[in-house]
């Protein structure tokens, strides 16, 4: 199998008939593009939500929308999610109508209450892949639908976070060698053990495609979206910023961060073990040469990119001969842990530590956390600090280069910004410094036009 292709299609990409169209010529193109993972149709031009969200909405009686405040009852759900199959099916100009009557009996299938959503949410994939494989057979590439019950893609009874159980690779590796043609395969859902449908966390297709690519060990996993690739800085930013063609999943890590999360991280995990690269395409830009994820690359640049997180906050301690007690660190953690709360970094000095955090997490807990820290931990200070920005330059070729962090500093002096927090890990692929927001553009400006341009 080693010069397969795996190649996932996002949500744009299977959009409507247009976009289907588009990816019918990448998949004729070449013929190692042997198995195709798909996900539900996303937004486009007269959609504005996801099918998965109308499905969810449909299990949930309209509750999914209603907790954003927005006005879609279930049943206008039920309208759009037929509504769109029904427009599929008809401009592609293919067979449907036992496509919308199977569709229309699951949306209508009695199944217990903490299963249903995973059930629904699956459904946009399970049959966007049925309606994508049959245009595939129209338009002459010859294809098979392959669902995850078909070829063994068990997994956890984990609903809605589900993950793979590893006797599924050598189910999947059967299945797939046995089919001819190309495979068209739902992504985003499994079965468990029982026959229910799980599905993995949202985005999940990306996973469902490495988790296949690692199964048959392909040659490549192609995951192909609306971007054309990793940017060195987000481009909503700094416009001119440049696609970066090559990163290792070190550095793709590294410089994911909310909102500008391209690529599910879990799809990684797999493919980094067997070395699959994982290429980045944009469906409407064939002429763009996307990202490539690889194991390892020659650096011929120092910093690659730069990652920008905004709205985190922090917890300040301070307290005198905290640095001689054993486990104060841990302690502070451990109540926040309690509150399951994410933490990113941990700068501290010798009495006292920041503990930074995502402040969106905070909201209604900060006053709990600061009563419990002041009953148990008698701090001489305590407080939260709030709208930070966090720039983190990226880079392999940081390593043992002097002088990197010199040079980011004096380019933020240059601007007279002040620079609030300093971290960087022994890997010394990247360096983290947090400012108060308001110098949030202006010192990304300065890194970039230092390090990068
Ligand atoms: N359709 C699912 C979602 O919207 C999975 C995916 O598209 O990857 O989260």
């Amino acid at each position: 199998m080693k010069s397969s292709i795996v190649c996932k299609f996002g949500g744009s990409s299977v959009s409507c008939a247009e976009q289907i169209t588009k990816v019918k010529d990448i998949v004729s193109q070449n013929k190692e593009r042997q198995y195709v993972v798909v996900s539900a149709p996303g937004k486009d031009s007269s959609h504005a939500e996801k099918l998965t969200d109308h499905l969810i909405n449909i299990a949930t009686d309209g509750k999914h929308f209603r907790l954003q405040h927005k006005d879609i009852s279930a049943q206008k759900s039920y309208n759009e999610v037929v509504g769109k199959f029904k427009k599929l099916i008809a401009d592609l100009s293919i067979e449907g109508k036992d496509v919308i009557e199977k569709l229309g009996k699951d949306l209508k299938k009695p199944v217990p209450e903490e299963k249903k959503t995973d059930f629904l949410a699956s459904r946009g994939e399970r049959y966007n892949a049925e309606i994508i494989s049959r245009y595939f057979n129209k338009q002459g590439i010859l294809a098979e639908l392959v669902l995850p019950e078909d070829m063994g893609l068990l997994v956890s009874e984990d609903f809605s976070n589900a993950n793979v159980i590893p006797v599924s690779y050598r189910n999947i590796r059967e299945k797939l060698t046995s089919v001819e043609g190309v495979s068209v395969i739902p992504g985003f859902y499994g079965i468990t053990a029982k026959g229910d449908v799980a599905v993995f966390s949202r985005g999940g297709s990306d996973f469902t495609g490495g988790e296949i690519a690692f199964a048959i060990e392909a040659a490549l996993y192609e995951n192909w979206t609306d971007t054309d690739g990793i940017y060195q800085v987000d481009p909503r930013h700094i416009a001119e910023a440049k696609v970066i063609p090559r990163l290792t999943y070190k550095e793709i890590r590294l410089l994911s961060s909310k909102g500008f999360d391209v690529f599910h991280y879990d799809a990684m995990v797999n493919c980094k073990k067997r070395n699959i690269p994982i290429h980045i395409r944009n469906t409407n830009n064939l002429a763009s040469e996307g990202t490539i994820i690889v194991s390892e690359r020659v650096p011929e640049e120092v910093v690659v990119g730069i990652a920008r997180k905004d709205n985190i906050a922090y917890l300040y301690v301070e307290r005198d001969g905290a640095g001689e007690t054993i486990g104060f660190v841990h302690d502070l953690l451990s109540v926040i842990k309690d509150y399951g709360i994410e933490t990113c970094h941990y700068p501290t000095d010798r009495d006292d530590v920041a503990i930074l955090l995502n402040q969106d997490d905070m909201v209604g807990t900060a006053e709990d956390i600061k009563e419990i820290i002041e009953k148990d931990f008698k701090p001489d200070t305590l407080e939260f600090n709030y709208n930070i920005t966090i720039l983190s330059p990226v880079g392999i070729g940081m390593k043992n280069h002097p002088g990197v962090i010199a040079e980011a500093a004096t380019a933020l002096k240059e601007q007279n910004i002040n620079i609030e927090i300093i971290n960087q890990g022994p890997a010394q692929i990247s360096f983290h410094f947090g400012f108060q927001n308001f110098y949030a553009d202006s010192a990304l400006q300065a890194l970039y036009e230092r390090l990068i341009k």
